[in-house]
């Protein structure tokens, strides 16, 4: 296994604007690297570059400690891992897995048939070896194509969208396998895709791209409380963020349902800055009628009409409109541009506990904590309360 080591990594299509632009990724031996962000973001033509499937305009690649810039694909020893539609449907598991190697007529009879096995000892699939390909799950094919890239003893496995075309229950099986079998293995992983629950669960940690740039790379957790900037905590989390119009006024912050006191430090860094944009995840909104005093001695409670709500057994969602001024609307049509989001969210979306007794059309006595609301800059869209 090998670590793989981005270093300014620049692509331009023809004359047009870079479709990667200077990105710098580390992975580490062993690491499971997500690259993650909406259609067009440049992570396909990453991966492609780390293969050798397209040249880097600028920029080094380097592969465990050998740059590979001018290497031919077949000389960098990297596995893409496909799905089953790469499985070769008339030979049995055995001869799937066995085919790399056959391939490359490198190996006696007796060294293919010793690397099959130990392969298909670690991937669980002794009892398929005489199966086609036809008569497995999905997520036995899936191991049938991390068996192929095993035997190779390829440096790292590359995935590109593996699981886009499977329906969600085949596809949230299929993570958990490909998590299993990659820390079993703990070869070096980068994984594509546009799905951002995919990156959370998934990765050790997670490139989150927009336009060709690398916005933050972090732990998925790291992205979860402490994304750097709007586009980063829009796009991590479902149901997304709730992005709402923040006035500040001295040490406090007004927004449509509620004013909340800042605690010093950030009112330090947001004072005189006017109209920001606040950002509040909908689990972090509770029903005040379940919120003990101690807890809510260091919060605040405020009432709002709730327009639908949604009961989903485990918690339910309450929506509740709110008018957008003019002045952060324009920065929240962009940012729902970039998301490759459709319309503009004027309702706060609010996700209590499923014993909340929260009804359409009544008013909701909800609590929040003012730690657990990000502030934003419009114009820049960076996170002005991000503890470093
Ligand atoms: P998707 O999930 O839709 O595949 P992506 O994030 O993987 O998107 P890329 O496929 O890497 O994005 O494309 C990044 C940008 O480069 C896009 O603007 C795309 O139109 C452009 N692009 C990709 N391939 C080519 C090509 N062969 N020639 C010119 N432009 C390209």
């Amino acid at each position: 296994m090998a670590a793989i080591e981005m270093k300014n990594i620049v692509k331009q299509y023809g004359d047009g604007f870079p479709a990667v632009n200077d990105v710098s990724i580390d992975v580490g031996d062993g690491e499971l690297m997500i690259l993650v962000g909406p259609s067009g973001c440049g992570k396909s033509t990453l991966l492609r570059m780390i293969v050798g499937l397209e040249d880097i305009t600028s920029g080094e690649m380097v592969i465990g400690g050998d740059v590979v810039n001018d290497k031919a694909p077949r000389d960098r020893n990297l596995a893409m891992v496909f799905q089953n539609y790469a499985l070769y449907p008339h030979l049995t598991v055995y001869e799937n897995i066995a085919f790399p190697l056959r391939l490359a007529k490198t190996h006696s009879e007796q060294e293919i048939d010793t690397k099959v096995r130990e392969a298909s000892a670690t991937l669980e699939l002794d009892e398929h070896l005489e199966r086609k390909p036809g008569n497995l799950s999905g997520g036995q094919r899936q191991r049938v194509a991390m068996g192929r890239a095993i035997v190779r003893d390829a440096k790292a496995f590359l995935f590109d969208e593996p699981l886009s075309n499977l329906d969600a229950k085949l596809r949230g099986q299929m993570r958990t396998e490909i998590a299993r079998m990659q820390r079993r293995l703990g070869v070096t992983t980068v994984y594509v895709t546009h799905d951002q629950t995919e990156a959370m669960t998934l990765g050790d940690r997670v490139a989150v791209m927009k336009k060709g740039n690398l916005e933050q790379l972090a732990t998925p957790r790291e992205l979860y409380e402490q994304p750097v900037n709007l586009f980063v905590a829009g796009f991590i989390g479902s149901p997304p963020m709730n992005f709402l119009p923040a006035n500040i006024k001295g040490n406090q912050v007004e927004l449509p349902f509620l004013s909340l006191d800042l605690a010093p430090e950030v009112a330090e860094k947001v004072q005189g800055k006017g109209l920001l944009i606040a950002g509040i995840r909908p689990e972090y909104f509770e029903d005040a009628a379940l919120v003990d005093d101690a807890k809510r001695a260091k919060g605040k409670v405020f009432s709002a009409t709730v327009d639908v709500s949604e009961w989903l057994g485990n918690e339910q969602y309450a929506y509740i409109p709110f008018e957008a001024p003019p002045e952060v609307r324009e920065q929240l049509e962009q940012l729902e541009r970039d998301l490759d989001g459709e319309t503009l969210r004027t309702q706060l979306v609010v996700s209590l506990d499923a014993a909340s007794r929260v009804r359409d059309g009544e008013e909701a006595e909800l609590f929040i904590e003012p730690s657990r609301m990000h502030l934003f800059d419009p114009a820049t869209g960076e996170n002005l309360t991000l503890r470093r």
